[in-house]
């Protein structure tokens, strides 16, 4: 990628360029071929509803495991991803693998995947989810995908489009990191998103900053006028969980109602809630 960019002239600098190029270069060549070898993994967050604590979905977040790094986490090699094209073949991955992964679960809960801009520029984003759809033999309805609204400020009519045939395949589409990024409210004015989720920086001050509980109940109404389903990121306290609810935030996602866990163990617990769930039935 840094192909044709002229090197610096600046005397002493040009070798920690050298350094920092040749550092990237090698984490390049090293996620190419973990990519290849589709060595990647997906953990998975639950997301739960307020009201009752009852498990409807979990997000799926792609992580590396890396031989002498460890569990690589996506802020360290998306964004090189994203840059590189690398992105596009990875997230086709991340949607079948998330699908296929989601239509073993007992509980029929749903399974939210994260899209980059990249791939709505690249390759045919929906052929690639009806292709995951129909190979894994998961309902659409149990499919979520998330966006930022970052997409929506490149090339909006091209992406709202896009976004208008995916619904078309009967999956829905989610706005993440909601209030993060700029002209929000036009943005839910052009598209029906299914979901909107809080971004965790009004979240996490929730319980000692009365104009936070201000802004997530302005959301909390916005999502109800606009017939969207409203979930709050990165709970972490009993208290943030009450205050939301009490405003109304209908799911809430967050350590306080688990961490991403590997695939199996997301399994299980889909397992042990529906199992749960039938009891109370009977
Ligand atoms: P995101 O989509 O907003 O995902 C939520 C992030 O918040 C996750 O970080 C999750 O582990 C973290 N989180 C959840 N609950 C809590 C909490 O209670 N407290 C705190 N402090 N953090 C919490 P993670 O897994 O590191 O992912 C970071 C970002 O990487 C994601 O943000 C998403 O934008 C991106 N990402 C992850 N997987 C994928 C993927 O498959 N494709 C793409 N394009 N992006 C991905
Ligand atoms: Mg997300
Ligand atoms: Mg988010
Ligand atoms: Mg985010």
């Amino acid at each position: 990628a840094a192909r044709g960019v002229p090197k610096p002239a600046i005397r002493g600098f040009q070798p920690a360029m050298d350094e920092a190029l040749r550092a990237r270069r090698a984490i390049e060549a090293d996620l190419q071929q973990a990519i290849e070898a589709e060595a990647l993994v997906l953990h998975y967050q639950p997301q739960r509803r307020l009201r009752d604590r009852r498990l409807v979905g979990f997000e799926a977040l792609l992580r590396w495991p890396h031989p002498l790094r460890g569990l690589v986490p996506p802020i360290e090699f998306i964004p090189l991803a994203e840059q590189n094209g690398m992105i596009v073949p990875l997230g086709a991955w991340v949607i079948r693998a998330a699908c296929a992964e989601a239509a073993r679960w007992p509980g029929e809960q749903r399974v939210a995947v994260n899209l980059s801009p990249a791939q709505f520029r690249h390759g045919d984003l929906v052929h690639t989810v009806a292709d995951a759809l129909a190979r894994s033999g998961l309902s659409a309805h149990r499919l979520e995908l998330e966006i930022t609204e970052s997409l929506l400020q490149e090339d909006p009519e091209d992406v709202v489009a896009l976004l208008r045939d995916l619904r078309g395949l009967g999956v829905s589409i989610a706005m993440d990191d909601f209030g993060t990024g700029w002209s929000s409210l036009a943005h839910l004015w052009r598209f029906p998103f299914g979901k909107l989720k809080i971004d965790r920086a009004f979240i996490t001050d929730l319980a000692c900053d009365p104009k936070l509980s201000a802004i997530v109940a302005t959301i909390v109404g916005l999502g109800r006028i606009l017939d969207m389903t409203v979930v709050a990121e990165g709970v972490e306290t009993e208290e943030q969980a009450r205050i939301l609810a009490a405003e109304g935030c209908e799911q809430g996602q967050g350590w306080l109602f688990g961490r991403p866990m590997p695939a199996e163990a997301a399994r299980r617990l889909s397992a042990e809630e529906w199992a749960e769930a039938a009891r109370s039935v009977a």
